[in-house]
């Protein structure tokens, strides 16, 4: 019996990278997954054909984050693939995940529009997407908060990336302690350095570099970050709760 079967699940941002690797593994234990994507409507298509190739049941909607109607967008077309697949809009496990990925910008150089665009997508819209999706949530839910790494240690280039994934981890510890009579789990994951199939992590003396930093001497991969989220989706994981579970491959050991 898989671990999630006749459960639901959002991951935002699902249409690559660790969204992706993360809509795949749900599906494989068993959930309907709803994979949302920004732009990107063909990435979001063929994770949901990896997921049906495997034997799952995955459907895909997209809704641009940190804009105006971005969560009405959102839950459109969520309630929507939910009604058409299971005639119910109950959604078990929410993974905010989607955000946008700071470039490097020295303090000294981030503008009002970046340093506003980057707490919209990271910070205001999964407040927002939670505070919604809490009125599909039944008793027993799981919320995941994808965060990063970047929150235990300094890296002044990603000040604001980082000030927003410091954001979303205080969004877990008060939604866990105020979820729980409900028996609904809100945790944190953080990965470390991921390949996400960015052109970046193909560079030889990028890679090695980045390789330092883990304890393991190499990069993470998606799937191995989606394996931490999915143990935080199922039963197992049903006395953890307002965790942030380090995914960095003992990045943070020192
Ligand atoms: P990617 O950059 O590979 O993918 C980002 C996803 O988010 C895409 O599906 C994209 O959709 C979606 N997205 C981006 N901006 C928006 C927006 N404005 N509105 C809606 N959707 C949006 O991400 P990663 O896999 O690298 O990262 C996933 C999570 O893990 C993020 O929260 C990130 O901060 C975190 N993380 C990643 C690390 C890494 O090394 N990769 C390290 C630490 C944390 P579309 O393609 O359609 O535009």
């Amino acid at each position: 019996m898989n671990k999630l079967s006749g459960k639901t699940a959002l991951v935002t941002g699902s249409s690559r990278g660790i969204g992706r690797a993360t809509a795949i593994a749900l599906a494989r234990e068993g959930a309907l997954v709803a994979v949302h994507y920004a732009r990107n409507q063909q990435a979001a298509q063929e994770t949901v054909e990896l997921i049906e190739k495997d034997g799952g049941r995955a459907f895909s909607l997209g809704a641009e984050l940190g804009v105006p109607g971005d969560i009405d967008q959102l839950f459109r077309g969520l309630e929507a693939g939910l009604k058409q697949h299971t005639g119910q809009t109950t959604l078990d496990i929410l993974v905010n995940n989607a955000a946008e990925t700071s470039t490097g910008t020295a303090p000294e150089e981030v503008s009002a529009e970046e340093f506003d665009k980057t707490f919209a997508v990271n910070v205001k819209a999964p407040f927002f997407i939670t505070q919604r999706a809490l009125g599909l949530i039944p008793d027993g839910g799981r919320v995941i908060n994808i965060s990063s790494g970047l929150t235990r240690v300094a890296n002044p280039a990603q000040s604001v990336y980082s000030m927003t994934k410091g954001a979303l981890e205080q969004l877990t510890l008060h939604l866990a302690r105020h979820l729980a009579p409900r028996g609904i789990t809100v945790n944190s994951v953080l990965p470390g350095i991921t390949d996400n199939g960015n052109a970046f992590f193909k560079i030889p003396e990028v890679r090695e570099q980045m390789s330092e930093l883990s304890a393991f001497k190499r990069i993470g991969e998606p799937d191995e970050v989606a394996d931490a989220i999915v143990f935080l989706a199922t039963d197992e994981a049903r006395w953890i709760t307002g965790a942030a579970l380090d995914a960095t491959g003992g990045s943070l050991l020192g």
